[in-house]
């Protein structure tokens, strides 16, 4: 048989060797950068990615080789070095090379129940993680050296062998079970979960152990000039004070003067002021808020590692900002170490303290914000849901790694066990998820699929619910949310981001709580208003439905004349929000019969409102039913047969727009068009448009500009934008009805086959939620190009849903659109995806 030759490709981590970040990851990187500033790193070996992955294969590796860069009585700890650091690993196995003879010589130096601890432990972490014995075996009480010999003698028990004393036997058996860990199918939907490629590979790190113990001050710590939490300058982390350990009571000291405690300044002021200096050379130099793991060997400190400060998403962004404004970073750089999702983290909303709450269960509050969504109960059932593009709540018993994939689509996650370090706990955490957990009282009902709160009320999957992970409860229906407060350093990152970034972000907001919410993420303007939902209230349905119901020219006229003054209201509201901002405004778009009722009781309600026979009410709802509505009379087509509805609205924003002139800013409005698909459309409605334009200017005797433009939302008017654009000084890409008529697939119904679609790979994504470039796309780059063919000055912009998505925008960024227009709360996402894109 031919013999393998054991792997000698390691390299001892020097100023000058060759270390990098994507062949040994980022902690031998990280400490190759430690050494090069000098800091006290004990002796390091690096095992590159390549060597980690044939360990994981089998292949022997020449452990003698490596242990020689360690003198004759080697003693190490081994750590992961992913190529990023945030995808994990497995944990670090420490005093690798313990042996009765390193036993004996601890205990001279040490004495005998330290050195008892330390080989103890050894063997424990040995046997755990590297056996895979049963961790209860090795839970072991008593005095450290009863234990030790109850350890030893377990293993021995175990394995029908002694424990092994060979370092060099030792160390080759870490390295393989820290090889394979990294293989597993948890390990690796985990760090997915994190965005890792599915190839991502692992580095090792073999360091001398720096003992900490002594006569001295001796210990072991970590510290971090920051507050993980906030990223607001502050000492954080700990010390173990070990000096006199083994003759009284170790303790934790704190790291800066406290009045509740001794603390590591005071005791040992130059350790501590060394310790900044590190913080502050690395910080300047690595351009990185680090957290510095060190111990202290008879008041000599070592940095045995370096890592990059965990924090929230929250505290990322304030690092960023205060690296840039120290110089240490450049703006652009900062911009780009923050993600643009992250930034949904922060802007999650809370649920409003001065609405109803309706509680049904309480937990463990385990991951902030709330989210209101529809009850699912399996990860499949929330995969389906997000495809729909309808928000859920994962409820499950406990969730497990199988589950990271239905977490992913959830908008917030309600669990019956667990607690704040659960699966459940952990993964929203890293998600930002709102999340609760350990809710005992509920019952969970898989099989049925409902949910049984305490009180008895029943709920099904389906049914509306709010997780308030802030609070740890759980409500019924849909909470009254409140907007999250956003801080200084969120406002100047996203100044930043608006200075470099060279595509507008507008915001969709059809009431004044939207355009309030826009104002507050500083869109630009709104690029979409969707009229309709002005005449859903009340008071305003009744005068809606008087006037689709009118026999004569003259009753219309006189429920639009009541209608006119509270659209004038309105526009006047979101104008003097918008503070002079521009305000796109879309005509009347959807079928009128979606302003009826559909239920008898409401027909009789109808009947007695208009004074009518139910009869005459019932049979001309029945009339206006259309067999496909979403293709019949809406949009444009209302506006060219029924004109006098197009003419209130004009009239309306054309004197909000006067009345709101007189007081501050000029507002030029700009008024949309919607479901155009010929351009004598366009004609028919701009000539009674600007008529109505006239009648206003000639009554009050004042001027005012405005702007008419086109929604394209038909394929066909994509074609032809080239000669509507004769017509339209902006042209809006509608691409929620773009994607329906382009795919033929029914924005309403196409959530029934939608996730069957996805999962067998007919369509890569949903394009209702995702823009598919390919079809869609296309036509938005038809209809751009012929359009500014016949206006070279015609604003481009997308206002469906794809416009708040990174990809959409870079695209839209691509094909050179004016601006995107996308629902308040993306705004901010939008700002900073743009600007990303610039840099
Ligand atoms: C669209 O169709 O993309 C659009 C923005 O309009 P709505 O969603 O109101 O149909
Ligand atoms: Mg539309």
């Amino acid at each position: 048989m031919q013999k393998i030759e054991p792997i000698a490709d390691f390299d001892r981590i020097t100023p000058t060797a060759a270390i990098t970040l994507g062949t040994h990851g980022f902690r031998a990187k990280c400490l190759q950068r430690l050494v090069r500033l000098d800091l006290p790193v004990p002796v390091t070996v690096a095992l590159p990615a390549t060597t980690v992955r044939a360990i994981a294969t089998g292949h022997p590796v020449d452990c003698a080789a490596i242990l020689a860069d360690f003198g004759p009585t080697p003693l190490v700890s081994v750590r992961p070095s992913p190529e990023n650091s945030d995808w994990g690993g497995p944990a670090t196995v420490l005093n690798i090379g313990m042996n009765a003879a390193r036993h004996a010589a601890l205990a001279r130096i040490h004495g005998e129940e330290a050195a008892d601890a330390i080989y103890l432990g050894f063997i424990q972490s040995y046997a755990i993680h590297v056996a895979r014995l049963d961790p209860e075996t090795f839970d072991t009480d008593g005095t450290s050296s009863e234990a030790l010999r109850a350890a030893l003698h377990a293993w021995q028990e175990e394995m029908d062998e002694p424990f092994p004393q060979d370092p060099a036997r030792q160390l080759s058996e870490v390295l393989r079970s820290m090889a394979r860990a990294w293989e597993g199918t948890t390990a690796r939907l985990l760090r997915q979960a994190k965005g890792a490629p599915a190839e991502a590979r692992l580095g090792l790190v073999v360091q001398e152990m720096a003992q900490d113990l002594g006569q001295g001050i001796s210990g072991s710590g970590v510290i971090q000039f920051v507050d993980p939490a906030t990223g607001a300058p502050q000492v954080t982390g700990r010390f173990f004070n070990r000096s006199r350990a083994w003759h009284g009571k170790a303790e934790t000291l704190y790291l800066t003067r406290d009045p509740r405690g001794p603390s590591l300044e005071e005791r040992a002021p130059e350790i501590f002021a060394a310790l900044c200096r590190h913080g502050s050379v690395c910080r300047a130099r690595l351009r990185e808020e680090m957290q510095i793991e060190f111990t202290i060997e008879d008041s000599r400190l070592a940095v045995l590692d370096a890592v990059k400060v965990q924090r929230s998403s929250r505290a990322g962004l304030r690092i960023a900002v205060a690296l840039a404004e120290d110089q240490i970073i450049t703006r652009a750089e900062a911009l780009l170490r923050v993600e643009p999702r992250a930034l949904s983290e922060l802007l999650h909303p809370q649920v409003d303290p001065r609405g109803r709450r309706d509680r049904f269960a309480r937990g463990i509050p385990a991951s902030p914000g709330a989210a209101v969504g529809r009850i699912v109960f399996s990860s499949q059932a929330a995969q389906a849901s997000a495809a729909r593009g309808e928000p859920c709540i994962l409820v499950r018993r406990e969730t497990s790694p199988e589950d990271i994939r239905g977490m992913n689509c959830a908008a917030g996650v309600l669990t019956e066990r667990g607690g704040v370090t659960s699966h459940a706990a952990v993964i929203a955490r890293g998600l930002g998820l709102p999340c609760v957990v350990g809710a005992s009282e509920i019952r969970l009902d898989a099989r049925e699929r409902r949910l049984v709160a305490p009180d008895g009320r029943i709920f099904r999957e389906g049914d509306l619910i709010t997780v308030d992970g802030t609070a740890g409860e759980a409500l019924a229906g849909e909470a009254a949310m409140l907007a999250p407060a956003l801080d200084s350093c969120f406002r100047k990152l996203l100044s930043w981001a608006d200075e470099m970034r060279d595509i507008g972000v507008r915001a969709n907001a059809d009431t004044p709580a939207d355009a309030l919410v826009a104002r507050q993420f500083e869109a630009q303007g709104i690029g979409l208003c969707r009229t309709e939902h002005m005449f859903f209230t009340d008071d305003r349905l009744v005068v809606m439905r008087e006037m689709i119901f009118a026999d004569s020219a003259t009753d219309r006229a006189a429920a639009l004349a009541r209608l006119l003054p509270m659209q004038r209201a309105d526009f006047v509201q979101l104008f003097e929000i918008m503070q002079g901002h521009p305000v796109c405004i879309r005509l009347l778009d959807p079928p009128l019969h979606e302003f009826l009722p559909h239920s008898r009781e409401g027909m009789l309600e109808l009947a007695e409102a208009l004074d009518r026979p139910l009869s005459e009410v019932t049979r001309r709802v029945e009339a206006m039913a259309e067999f496909n509505p979403m293709l019949g009379m809406r949009g444009v087509r209302l506006g060219v047969t029924i004109p006098e509805i197009y003419d209130m609205q004009a009239q309306a924003i054309f004197e909000a727009t006067l009345e709101v002139a007189g007081r501050g800013d000029p507002v030029v409005p700009e008024i949309m068009i919607p479901l155009v698909s010929a351009r004598r459309e366009v004609e028919l409605v701009k000539t009674r448009i600007d008529a109505v334009a006239a009648a206003v200017h000639t009554k009050y005797g004042r001027d005012f500009a405005y702007r008419l433009g086109v929604m394209v939302e038909t394929p066909r008017a994509a074609l032809r934008a080239g000669e509507i654009a004769q017509h339209a000084s902006f042209l809006s890409f509608g691409t929620n009805d773009l994607t329906q008529m382009t795919y033929g697939l029914s924005r309403d119904d196409a959530g029934r086959f939608m996730s069957t679609y996805v999962q067998s790979g007919v369509f890569p994504e949903d394009p209702f939620h995702i823009l598919d470039v390919d079809g869609v796309g296309e036509l938005l780059l038809i209809g751009a190009e012929r359009g500014r063919r016949t206006r070279p000055d015609l604003v481009v912009s997308i206002c469906g849903e794809h416009g708040g998505d990174p990809e959409s925008i870079e695209f839209c960024r691509r094909a050179g659109f004016d601006y995107v227009s996308c629902s308040p709360y993306r705004v901010p996402l939008a700002r900073l995806a743009a600007a990303h894109l610039a840099i």
